[in-house]
């Protein structure tokens, strides 16, 4: 381990360190454009300059290597006359339009400039014109004015998808950030040469011009589109709080787990929180009475459903539960199932069409915590169940949140098995073909809407937290099923998810000795993890996020 000094601090780094990386350890920032620790070294920026001890010039830190006896000053004169006239050079061509630009407040041109530069503009030409508003894809737009040159978005379609789509054309001042002939950036991951852009050159389609970055609001999650769990922040339009004023989401983003997803998330998970403010979404209790479908209280639904699970007897009941519940869901409705002995309980239900697989983030689950169902028991045969609602042995059925008529089941036996029923309860955040045969539905929030945990495909409990309030009347599926047990006659004093967590945790020896406070923001392995391994938990650390409320602009 090369043991140097920065700034006359003393740091062991491992070999293989450079100097950013080695001064970020203690907590000191080298500025940077060009340098991402997951990408190759371009050197391009130049504005990570440091004094290394008998070095007759300022040196690139991203490229210079921290070696055993080094001294490095990352603040002399020297060296911040150097960034600043680093920073001219950037600024030169770059339009001056940040009030009209969606980078503005988070962006390291900005952040740097009032950092480092603070020099008097001497710039009398021209500035050279470049395109604007070019689509590159279906998620991203470039300002090719804006764009600095760093290389960043190239080397991510190269080194990290390795589909190659973007390039640097022309020299000098022409050059130019473009895509190669025919082709368009239309990787699964192409929302994240956003994120790594540290200027505004390249922008969300979908987040552009929606709301100023100063009116986020910021809750870190997990995202539910695949058995992946990839750590989000959830980014909230502050000034939007009420869904009748429109989307109440502005954006996900990635956020760094070195054990998870790193940096990058995919855009199909980026872009799949549209549902949560979607005029599908359930909003309140509804039963059917005298043939007739109407508005319920949660009093009444729940008394209802508590009365339809003691009416029926167990073995005429059926539960198809869902993984995109978490496991504070799970571990309630698992307590219900207990209770009244029932036995006919599934989660998984085929997909009409299988889902996509990569190397890199991509699940073919798409669902975030079949591994949690599974742990806590909940495996079992949906189509057996089906078969027994066919047979008229199923008698009562209830659904969380599948839509078992767009499942790979087929529709004529699924159809005729929710036909034959005497009661079908659904509960789920949005309405489907299911949901419209249900004679209850109860609303259920949304991810963002609530806490709880979800167990990716891996063997890590990953919390996510509330961002927005739910919807209407709608309940996180624990509050639900906690209040039809305690309807049961069952004490269940569990009123918040991580109460439920701490029962669950006692019940179920996988996950021994978990807690909220051990979980944290990183995540924690199972104790006995799938497949084996070790056991207990560890906390990750790693760079802070970008975002609102981030230190660091970039990492
Ligand atoms: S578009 Fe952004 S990431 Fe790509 S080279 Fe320009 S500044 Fe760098
Ligand atoms: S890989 Fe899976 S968990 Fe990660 S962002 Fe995509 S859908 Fe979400």
């Amino acid at each position: 381990m090369p043991k140097l000094t920065i700034n006359g601090q003393a740091v062991d780094v491992p070999a293989g360190t450079n100097l950013i990386e080695a001064a970020r350890k203690i907590g000191v920032e080298v500025p940077h454009y060009c340098y991402h620790p997951a990408l190759s070294i371009a050197g391009q920026c130049r504005l990570c300059m440091v004094d290394v001890e008998k070095t007759p010039r300022p040196t690139i830190a991203c490229n210079t290597l921290a070696a055993d006896g080094m001294a490095v000053w990352t603040e002399t004169d020297r060296v911040k006359e150097t960034r600043k006239s680093i920073m001219e050079f950037h600024l030169i061509n770059h339009p001056l339009d940040c009030p009209v630009c969606d980078q503005a407040g988070e962006c390291g041109l900005q952040i740097y400039y009032m950092k480092h530069g603070l020099y008097d503009p001497r710039m009398r030409d021209e500035k050279v014109h470049k395109p604007k508003a070019v689509p590159l894809g279906a998620h991203v737009i470039l300002d090719a004015e804006r764009c600095i040159l760093c290389s960043r978005c190239v080397r991510f379609c190269d080194e990290v998808t390795g589909t190659g789509e973007l390039g640097i054309f022309s020299r000098g001042d022409e050059s130019e950030i473009g895509l190669f002939p025919g082709k368009e950036l239309a990787n699964k991951y192409s929302g994240n040469v956003v994120d790594i852009c540290p200027v505004g050159a390249l922008t969300d389609r979908d987040f552009r011009f929606a709301v100023r970055v100063w009116y986020l609001d910021s809750a870190t999650s997990i995202c539910p589109g695949c058995a992946r769990g990839c750590n989000i922040e959830v980014h909230v339009n502050r000034r939007r709080p009420h869904h009748n004023d429109g989307r109440r989401v502005a954006r996900l983003k990635p956020r760094f787990n070195a054990d998870v997803n790193r940096w990058w998330i995919c855009d199909d998970g980026r872009y799949g929180f549209a549902f949560v403010d979607d005029t599908s979404r359930l909003v309140i209790p509804r039963w059917s009475r005298d043939g007739a479908l109407g508005d319920a209280t949660w009093e009444e639904a729940i008394a209802a459903v508590a009365g339809a699970l003691q009416r029926f007897a167990p073995d005429e009941i059926g539960v198809v539960a869902s993984p995109k519940m978490a496991n504070e869901d799970l571990w309630a409705l698992r307590r219900i199932l207990e209770s009244r002995g029932i036995r006919r309980v599934a989660f998984r239900v085929p997909p009409r069409t299988p889902g996509d697989e990569d190397t890199l983030l991509i699940r073919r689950d798409k669902n975030p915590n079949s591994l949690g169902a599974e742990l806590l028991g909940l495996e079992g045969d949906g189509a057996a169940i089906l078969a027994a609602a066919r047979a008229r042995q199923v008698k009562c059925l209830w659904v969380f949140g599948h839509d078992l008529l767009a499942s790979a089941w087929p529709v004529t036996e699924t159809d005729a098995a929710l036909r034959a029923l005497e009661l079908l309860i659904f509960t789920g955040p949005s309405a489907n073909a299911t949901s419209e045969r249900a004679h209850f539905t109860l609303p259920a929030a949304a991810w963002v809407e609530r806490e709880g945990t979800y167990t990716n495909f891996e063997g890590r409990v990953q919390r996510f937290r509330q961002a927005v309030q739910p919807l209407g009347q709608a309940l996180p599926e624990w509050d639900i099923l906690g209040r039809v047990l305690r309807a049961l006659g069952v004490e269940a004093g569990a009123t918040r998810a991580e109460r439920w967590f701490r029962e669950l945790a006692s019940g179920v020896p996988a996950f021994t000795g978990l807690t909220y406070q051990s979980i944290g923001d990183g995540g924690a392995a199972l104790s006995a993890p799938p497949g084996g391994g070790a056991a207990g938990s560890h906390l990750v650390s790693g760079h802070p996020p970008m975002g609102p409320g981030s230190r660091s602009p970039l990492p």
